[in-house]
């Protein structure tokens, strides 16, 4: 029996929100433990939640990048569960009325254009965190860190629209775009920022019935993702090859091994018990909202990446290189505007650039060349003051020592020759120098040609222009 895989995936996202949703505490990474809490995240009885206006603007944000409707009055409701990290006994979270609902997401692969429906984006609050240790002497000790309770997250689900790993990927790499694109999320996976929960059930490819669905958790890396996936998908039909039924439960993956394994019985809805927070007032949200938030959106990567194929002639490659991320497409947009042809900044942004980076580690918001001089070393080339590899040898000056790039020419006196005398009586050296060549070009080896273009502007040290060059000596040596 053949087997299609269903996957639909619930995404945490971690807002980027100087304090905590319900209360004024920071949401600093990385603090002494439970440094960062007050009686609200705490869970004391009695003390209330104030919503944190910036996490509504995010998620309004977030519903717009990604085609939802925007509710204009949407509810906090109580999901009760006991955990020790969860001192109030329940999570604030949104079940019935959420900010968002009816969106999707358009991924492109192997498989074509496709979209994947999103069901809801909802706002919540994050749990805290144990922290298990061994203190010689003492055993092993668990304890409780609340600095991450009341964290702002969206939680993001789709549709089971996935139909296999590498799909499901794409659209996470689309979402986690836009979000860092938004400025709502700083993207980081290995500290939890963006996490991913993947639901995954197989079924007979005859069927129209989607089958049981396991929840693999908290998974932290697009590789990880695939993997826990595939495993999941694995599993699953040898399961029901095997004659077993797959069970409806939460399961954690193994970075190690590669694979996953049962943690607890998934729970349903109805254990929850969700109920309305009478604490917080139903959120109410003005079109005049919406709009100044959409009017305060960046220009998405999709959008971008068009816009540099229609309005600035860029292949689809180079435009998905330079629109990978917000920062990189910014810079290479400011080269443009200070002048530089779209087509010439692209390589640059692409070749040197990109290279200079990769080799001082440094982001591109650190590149010691500003978009500014890299325009000026480009419109250097354009008006033939130095040759494209002179600029080459300008840009490591630049980039290592810092300074403008006509000065650097002008200092380092590498201006390039035009001058036909002076490349003439270069010609001519060389030449009387090796007839022997000259002797076999004239017979019709036309590959020496190459030898001569080398050896003048060896001479020149590079600075001779070639067009000049391949002119002067397509002349000489025909006589
Ligand atoms: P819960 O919180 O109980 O996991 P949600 O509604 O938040 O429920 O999320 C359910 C997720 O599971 C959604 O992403 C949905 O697309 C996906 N899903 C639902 N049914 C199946 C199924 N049979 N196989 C795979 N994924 C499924
Ligand atoms: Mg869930
Ligand atoms: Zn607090």
């Amino acid at each position: 029996m053949k087997y299609q895989p269903i996957i639909g995936l619930e995404v945490h996202v971690q807002l980027k929100t100087d304090t905590k949703i319900f209360c004024g505490c920071s949401t600093r990474f990385g603090a002494t433990p439970n440094s960062q809490t007050c009686p609200v995240c705490l869970g004391f009885p009695g003390a209330l939640p104030v919503l944190n206006k910036k996490v509504v603007e995010f998620a309004i944000k977030a519903g717009l990048a990604t085609n939802c409707k925007i509710a204009k009055r949407s509810i906090f409701a109580r999901k009760n569960y006991f955990y020790p990290d969860l001192p109030k006994g329940y999570q604030i979270s949104q079940y019935e009325l959420p900010i968002c609902e009816h969106g999707h997401l358009s991924v492109t692969g192997e498989w074509g254009e496709k979209k994947i429906g999103i069901t809801r984006i909802h706002m919540e609050e994050d749990a805290g965190k144990l922290v298990h240790s061994d203190i010689p002497g003492l055993g092993s000790n668990s304890g409780v860190d609340l600095n991450r309770a009341c964290t702002p997250l969206l939680e993001v689900v789709s549709e089971p629209d996935i139909r296999s790993a590498d799909e499901a990927v794409a659209y996470l790499k689309k979402l986690h775009q836009i979000v860092v694109y938004l400025g709502i999320c700083d993207g980081n996976m290995e500290e939890g920022s963006f996490r991913c929960d993947a639901n995954v059930s197989v079924m007979p490819v005859s069927s129209d019935k989607f089958g049981t669905r396991t929840e693999t958790k908290n998974v932290n890396s697009f590789r990880f993702v695939k993997q826990a996936i595939e495993y999941e998908i694995e599993r699953q039909i040898d399961l029901i090859e095997e004659g077993g039924k797959v069970v409806q439960e939460t399961r954690l993956f193994d970075p190690d091994s590669g694979t996953t394994r049962s943690m607890r019985g998934k729970e349903d809805a109805h254990d929850y018990r969700y109920f309305p927070d009478p604490d917080l007032v139903p959120l109410v949200i003005s079109d005049n909202w919406i709009e100044e938030s959409r009017i305060s959106m960046p220009e998405l990567p999709e959008t971008k990446l068009k816009r540099y194929q229609t309005e600035l002639g860029l292949t689809e490659y180079d435009s998905e290189v330079l629109t990978a991320t917000r920062e990189l497409a910014e810079y290479f947009e400011s080269v443009i505007s200070e002048g530089a042809q779209a087509k010439t900044a692209a390589n640059w942004v692409m070749g040197e650039v990109t290279r200079g980076l990769n080799e001082s580690g440094l982001e591109i918001t650190e590149s010691p060349v500003t978009p500014k001089q890299l325009a000026e070393l480009i419109s250097l080339i354009d008006k033939g003051t130095i040759s494209g590899k002179i600029a080459k040898t300008v840009f490591d000056i630049m980039w290592q020592k810092g300074g403008e790039p006509a000065k650097i020419v002008e200092e380092q006196g590498l201006v390039q020759v035009s001058d036909t005398g002076a490349i003439e009586k270069i010609i001519d050296e060389i030449m009387s120098g090796n007839m022997g060549q000259v002797e076999e070009y004239r017979a019709g080896k036309e590959k020496v040609f190459g030898f001569f273009v080398g050896q003048v502007m060896r001479v020149s040290k590079g600075k001779a222009n070639p067009a000049v060059v391949n002119d002067l000596l397509l002349k000489k040596l025909k006589v």
